[in-house]
């Protein structure tokens, strides 16, 4: 049996006003060490997945905007991918819909609506709306399949969600924000398709835990074996309950350290193989 782990960032890795994983990082060395797969899932962009990937010196396949695109790195464990496009050193499968019809919508609904996009702020307004470093903001801004949004009247939700549905869209909320995004995509449609290629390439019995805060967390808490839901800083858990879900006591990076580790410490089995790390760092 071996371990993959799909993770949330916001809210769960890192905390939800700090962005901070220094309380994690207990968990985190014993994932790299033992070359668990730890799939970051979230709707954060790619350059600022890659940006945090660097950081915390991980070298993994991961999800962006919603489930918007999976990107597997090229040559990553050898693993055959099926029928990824190649994208800038890495084999891609898009899920989702171009950033432009995107944004053309979101200019549309505006007309009716009382809202704005990432695309409509300059990254200062995204460094205060978020807490975000300047240059993490203009990461955010870089965006291939999804638009984060603010909702300035919060009752127009209901009508706006049923105009983006009519169009081809879906509306998800994240933990600051609510996202734009086609509706061939979620978080738990890219979780089962990274699965399905993990184990199709495996070929052994895999076990899966899933770590959210959210409620665009739950397609993707849906899919795995063992979900697991981090309480919100003054909000609690999330009204949500699935078969087997392990509720977190602490907010954040502590919350996500606390349920990881006691997790491995139950598992036993086979290891993965420690041969997929970056050759040019
Ligand atoms: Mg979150």
């Amino acid at each position: 049996m071996q371990v993959i782990i799909f993770t949330d960032l916001d809210g769960s890795l890192l905390n939800h006003a700090d962005y901070s994983f220094t309380e994690a990082m207990p968990a985190l060395a014993r994932i790299k060490s033992s070359g668990i797969p730890l799939i970051m899932t979230t709707s954060k962009t790619r350059r600022e997945v890659e940006s945090l990937q660097l950081e915390m010196g991980v070298w993994e396949p991961f999800i962006v905007e919603n489930g918007g695109g999976v990107f597997f790195p090229s040559g990553y464990r050898r693993l055959s991918i099926g029928d990824g496009q190649q994208r800038d050193g890495y084999a891609l499968v898009a899920l989702g819909t171009g950033y432009s019809r995107v944004r053309e919508f979101l200019g549309k609904a505006s007309g009716r609506f009382h809202l704005r996009g990432f695309g409509d702020m300059a990254p200062a307004e995204i460094a205060e709306r978020t807490g975000l470093p300047i240059d993490r903001a203009a990461l955010a801004k870089e965006r291939e399949f999804t638009e984060p949004f603010i909702l300035l009247r919060p009752d127009e939700i209901g009508p706006l969600s049923g105009m983006a549905e009519a169009e081809g869209f879906a509306v998800t909320r994240g933990g600051r924000f609510h996202h734009l995004m086609g509706n061939k995509q979620d978080k738990g449609k890219a979780v089962r398709m990274v699965r399905d290629i993990f184990r199709r390439n495996s070929g052994t019995a895999l076990t899966t835990i899933g770590l959210g805060d959210s409620e665009n967390d739950l397609a993707m808490l849906a899919q795995v074996d063992v979900p697991v839901l981090i309480p919100r800083p003054g909000k609690g858990h999330l009204d949500v309950r699935l078969p087997g879900m392990i509720l977190a006591n602490k907010t954040g990076a502590k919350g996500w350290n606390d349920v990881v580790q006691k997790l491995l410490n139950e598992q036993s089995g086979t290891p993965w193989e420690q041969d997929h790390q970056r050759e040019d760092l």
